[in-house]
């Protein structure tokens, strides 16, 4: 019985190995552009309801397992229960290497893993995803007494909350808490830029695209807002790669995370 199993499963992965290869979508040597296209065209089937669950099967699973992985996109995210990413973006098995820790923060593990994909597994586009209702972004905005691992977990995001409270001064707590939602994205994209040579090298020399997005739990809607507005800055040229304007290079907050 067991053997007949077996049997199967090589044929099936001979026979997938033998299929177009427009049967599996990621692969090495995807581009940026069209890795985005595929996560846009997933997250429309996901806000359709027209989910194809691609690439979840047994051949897919011995396949990855066989040959290595290659996914298209690295995307760090929120750990919160309602943005899975792969089926917020209908992608399958070694599609996508993704990190979530909540709040979206990057922090030293978080940027190492990220360097993993866009380096070793030569990923091309980075996503950091943000979400609506964000708790880690909300505690920060509250100001709510948290545990030391917790309050050393949410660090990173509270530059992001007080840019918002400096742009929305008089603004009621959602409006508040939406900006610093994205503000935190951008810090995430910020922090990671900024610590990673590695990832600057790569966006650099265009074999990377960093991009942020927004989720919205309720419509599964992401809103995609593009590459850092300062990313030229950030990847800059020259040494230092500078850092948004007042802190200096290196905000020692986000180094020592
Ligand atoms: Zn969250």
């Amino acid at each position: 019985m067991k053997r007949i199993s077996l049997l199967m499963l090589i044929i099936l992965v001979a026979a997938a190995l033998a299929a177009p290869a427009a049967a599996t979508t990621a692969a090495s040597g995807i581009s940026a552009d069209e890795a985005l296209r595929l996560l846009k065209e997933g997250n429309a089937r996901y806000v359709d309801g027209q989910l194809r669950h691609p690439r979840q099967d047994r051949v897919r699973r011995a396949l990855t397992a066989a040959q290595g992985q290659h996914p298209l996109a690295t995307v760090l995210t929120c750990s919160d229960s309602r943005v899975p990413a792969e089926i917020i973006f209908d992608q399958g098995i070694g599609d996508l290497f993704v990190v979530r820790v909540a709040g979206n923060v990057a922090a030293t593990d978080e940027i190492g893993s990220m360097e993993y994909a866009v380096d070793h597994l030569a990923v091309p586009l980075v996503v950091v995803l943000g979400h609506s209702q964000c708790g880690a972004v909300t505690a920060v905005v509250d100001d709510a007494k948290l545990s030391p691992n917790l309050a050393d977990l949410v660090a990173p995001i509270k530059p992001a909350v007080e840019k918002a409270r400096e742009a929305n001064p008089q603004a009621a707590k959602e409006v508040l808490l939406q900006a610093a939602i994205t503000d935190n994205v951008w810090q995430a994209i910020d922090d990671m830029l900024r610590l990673s040579p590695i990832i600057r090298e790569k966006v650099r020399d265009g074999q990377a695209k960093v991009v942020g997005a927004l989720y919205d739990l309720d419509s599964g809607q992401v809103q995609w807002l593009g590459p850092h507005p300062d990313q030229e800055k950030l990847v800059g040229g020259k040494k230092g790669a500078g850092k948004t304007g007042k802190k200096g290079k290196k905000p020692k907050k986000s180094e020592e995370q």
